[in-house]
């Protein structure tokens, strides 16, 4: 399998422009390579302060971006695979390549996409 390459400044820019709301679980044009083959992954990570990690990947062309927001939890019920698997929850704290082989199986396999549903 290729390696993962980090998106450039320019496609993360447009990834940005062009994010579906967190209820859409659905893949989205890449920018790079054109095929509707962007798929994410997000989670809670606590740590000295809580954040929510978010990771997005071209199942197509193999490239990814992660960056790091507020927490999801107050707005959103969701389901975290991470919290079932300890074998995930292990990848996401040392081994991104091979997280990100690990998620694009878990959506290849329907574990992913999350759900996503707003707290009222
Ligand atoms: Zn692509």
């Amino acid at each position: 399998m290729s390696r993962w390459r980090t998106y450039s400044p320019r496609e993360i820019e447009a990834l940005g422009r062009s994010a579906p709301p967190l209820t859409e679980a659905v893949e989205r044009v890449c920018p790079a390579c054109g095929k509707k083959a962007v798929r994410r992954y997000l989670y809670d990570h606590d740590g000295p302060r809580r954040v929510a990690m978010s990771y997005v990947w071209c199942a197509n062309c193999r490239r990814y971006a992660s960056s790091t927001g507020p927490p999801l939890h107050p707005d959103f019920e969701f389901d975290d695979p991470g919290e079932k698997s300890a074998e995930l929850r292990a990848l996401r704290d040392k081994d991104l390549m091979a997280l990100l082989d690990h998620l694009d199986a878990l959506w290849d396999s329907g574990v992913l996409p999350q759900t996503f549903t707003p707290k009222r």
